[in-house]
């Protein structure tokens, strides 16, 4: 019997071509640093040129092909999958990773954040989902998709309505995949990952103010970018049959 040993089950994904986004900083920077560590080739993604670099250079620029891209622009993402197929032959793991978020309440916020929020957390994971689901049907063999979604998917708090409905968003769509792949009878599996507070970049930018983001993880302990990029691990290296449909996880001390 196969055991589930996390190191043992991702091993079978070496050589194999994972597709991460929001590869730039964060816990899509974290998850890249894993896949390429365990030995797949990755392909990063994110809007700062500099800083995927930055990530080629320690990992290897051989196994790392870096993608600047915009998610908002959908030709962009498109080209970057035809870059990957053509280079690499394809994705075999995609990381739905990238996401913004800002306290944009409903009675007073700005259109354009609820916008950007809805077009980076919930269309381009669609845009990329089904091409990844295409390259992976071509290629024939195991595939694994992910989301990073949020505890904001399952209870809200004041001002963060529509991050919170893009998550919620997020986990409809974990549902739905599942159910399609299902359907076709397609060896892809498909993972939500939903974190409480990490320490990363994300909360300078929800606040727009950087002292609030340190208030909030002075607080209590949060989640680190790598307890998050482990949850993903543990879900690649699960022996085939086994579907890990949400991995909740926050923080020992975290409140909400
Ligand atoms: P970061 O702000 O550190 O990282 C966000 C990443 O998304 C960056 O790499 C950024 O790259 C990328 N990104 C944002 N907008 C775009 C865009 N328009 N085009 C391309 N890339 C984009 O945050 P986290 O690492 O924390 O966030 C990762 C995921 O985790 C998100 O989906 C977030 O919702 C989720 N999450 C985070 C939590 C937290 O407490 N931090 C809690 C729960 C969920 P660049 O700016 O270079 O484009």
């Amino acid at each position: 019997m196969q055991g589930v040993d996390s190191v043992q089950g991702v091993e079978r994904w070496r050589d194999k071509v994972a597709f991460v986004t929001g590869a730039s900083s964060g816990i899509g920077r974290a998850a890249a640093r894993k896949l390429s560590r365990a030995g797949l080739r990755v392909a990063v993604c994110g809007r700062r040129k500099e800083r995927l670099a930055v990530l080629a250079a320690e990992l290897g620029q051989g196994s790392v092909m870096q993608l600047p891209v915009d998610l908002t622009q959908d030709t962009s993402l498109l080209r970057a999958f035809d870059r990957v197929r053509d280079q690499w032959g394809g994705v075999d793991v995609l990381v739905n990773n990238a996401g913004v978020g800002f306290a944009a309440p409903l009675v007073s916020g700005k259109i354009a954040e609820w916008r950007e929020m809805l077009d980076v957390n919930v269309l381009s994971l669609c845009i990329g989902t089904r091409e990844a689901v295409r390259q992976m049907r071509e290629r024939g063999g195991e595939g694994h998709i992910f989301h990073v979604s949020s505890l904001a998917a399952y209870r809200v708090l004041p001002g963060g309505g529509v991050y919170a409905a893009t998550k919620a968003a997020v986990r409809s769509l974990t549902e739905s995949l599942r159910l399609e792949l299902r359907e076709i009878g397609a060896p892809i599996r498909v993972t939500a990952v939903s974190p409480g507070y990490v320490q990363t970049e994300f909360h300078a930018g929800f606040f727009g103010q950087e002292s609030l983001a340190v208030e909030l993880y002075s607080r209590h302990r949060t989640l680190e970018p790598d307890d998050v990029a482990d949850a993903v691990m543990y879900a690649l290296g699960a022996p085939p049959h086994v579907q890990v449909h949400d991995i909740l996880l926050r923080s020992s001390e975290q409140p909400t």
